[in-house]
């Protein structure tokens, strides 16, 4: 429902948009930003004019903010001189930022009411899901805290800053657990297949750790960086990179060559010494018909470029080739990227999402596409849900693609059986 006064979401329906969106957030991984903003003395308004006046400003200024946002966005009121803004989609707290300064400065132009010319401003509060909180009640807390933070700072914009105490609290029993978990082996390399987007035939997999914590899945997305922070990424990659050697030399049977991949850590391109590391895994499981794939993130080449590309070429040279994952998230020039020694580029899953019905990300995947090209590079687009996008990006030029549509990620033994039984996609 609306709000009767400034026609924009009240605080209920605000509560439902906002619940709904944070789903999206967790199944899709994409990122919300809740701004939560005041208008700054508003009862002097309200003494100074007069009621009516005190509307006027309530309803111009819900004005501006529809103006100001996104289609996609979303604006409510959700207290008496409180409004609320939901971002969906957004990379970071800095772009939540610059959306709140983009208001700000709309601000600098008086409303003109009746005979009076009116001068406001306002404090806004920014929270992001999943980063500050993952529910709706707890966000807008976050928010709220932090414009009570920035106003008694006397700042116009504030950002939460941590993650909440149970979020934390949460992170410390998982920390716990992961010791326990690596005495008792319950880590698991999954498999998902990767499709060619022209033969339609599957070209190999990517092998994705999955931790069942207490009967449950916890997402890599959580306890990856926690393991990053303990001393056991180093070995647990090892073992990762050991097994996928071993398993993959198994399947190859039906579909001849295949390519699998593993996510590296950015640290341990270096920290790892990869080259003799994997070298040695090579000559212990190595099988021709099967490459190696190496996905790094670009913040991987920040410290120590060089260093790291030396390692990234010795490794291209026996025959193991690098892939950037998530490819259009980071932030590496377009100077830097012609000397990266690669050989895929994934298109990350943001952009493949709402192929169609996003022109915008249908033209930026053009565009990576072109680039990829143009630097003989394979393209790899990840998180293809439906059949639609899978025959899109096929016609777009992408190479190969890998997503729920075609499957999810398998255990080792159903994953071979999969692949030998396989018969083709379903019409
Ligand atoms: P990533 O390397 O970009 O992996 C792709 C993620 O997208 C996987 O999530 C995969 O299950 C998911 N995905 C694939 N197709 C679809 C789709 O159609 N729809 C949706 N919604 N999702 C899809 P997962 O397994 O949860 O892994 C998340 C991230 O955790 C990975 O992102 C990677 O950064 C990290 N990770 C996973 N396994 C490992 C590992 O063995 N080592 C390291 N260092 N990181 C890992
Ligand atoms: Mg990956
Ligand atoms: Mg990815």
């Amino acid at each position: 429902m609306e709000d009767k006064l400034t026609k924009v979401y009240d605080r209920e329906t605000f509560f439902t948009v906002l619940a709904k969106h944070i789903v999206t957030v967790h199944d899709h991984k994409t990122k919300l930003a809740l701004l939560v903003i005041d208008i700054n003395h508003f009862s002097h308004i309200n003494k100074q004019y007069d009621y009516s006046i005190g509307d006027y400003v309530l309803k111009s200024f819900a004005q501006l903010l529809f103006n100001a946002k996104r289609s996609q966005d979303y604006v409510a009121r959700i207290g008496d001189n409180r409004f609320a803004l939901i971002l969906v989609n957004i990379m970071n707290t800095g772009h939540a930022t610059l959306a709140a300064q983009k208001i700000l400065r709309l601000l600098d132009v008086h409303f003109q009411i009746k005979d009076y010319k009116i001068s406001i401003d306002a404090t806004i509060g920014i929270a992001l899901c999943p980063l500050h909180a993952s529910r709706a009640t707890g966000l807008l807390r976050e928010a709220e805290e932090a414009l009570s933070i920035a106003r008694k700072h006397d700042k116009s914009i504030g950002a939460a800053i941590s993650v909440n105490d149970d979020e934390l609290s949460e992170h410390w029993d998982i920390e716990l657990d992961i010791e326990e978990a690596f005495q008792n082996r319950q880590f698991k390399i999954y498999y998902q297949p990767k499709f060619s987007l022209t033969t339609k035939k599957p070209v190999g997999a990517e092998a994705l750790l999955r931790w069942k914590r207490r009967g449950q899945f916890v997402s890599p997305d959580i306890f990856v960086p926690i393991i990053e922070k303990t001393g056991h990424i180093k070995p647990l990659t090892g073992w990762i990179i050991n097994s996928v050697l071993r398993h993959s030399s198994r399947w190859t049977k039906k579909w001849g060559p295949l390519s699998v991949s593993v996510n590296i850590p950015p640290d341990l391109i270096i920290k790892l010494d990869l080259k003799d590391f994997v070298h040695n895994a090579m000559n212990l499981w190595g099988d021709e018909n099967i490459t190696l794939v190496l996905e790094i993130l670009e913040r991987s080449f920040v410290d120590d470029t060089e260093k790291c590309f030396q390692i990234l070429r010795d490794l291209q040279s026996m025959g193991v080739q690098i892939s950037i994952d998530d490819f259009g998230t980071g932030y590496s020039s377009l100077a830097y990227f012609k000397l990266l020694p690669i050989d895929e580029l994934k298109i990350d899953q943001s952009f493949v999402f709402d192929l169609n019905k996003d022109e915008a990300n249908a033209k930026l995947i053009h565009l990576m596409v072109q680039l990829g090209h143009n630097f003989n590079l394979k393209i790899v687009a990840e998180g293809i849900e439906d059949k639609a996008t899978f025959e899109r990006l096929g016609t777009m030029g992408c190479d190969v693609g890998q997503g729920y549509y075609m499957s999810k990620a398998m255990p080792e033994k159903e994953f071979g059986d999969w692949l030998e039984t396989f018969a083709g996609l379903e019409e």
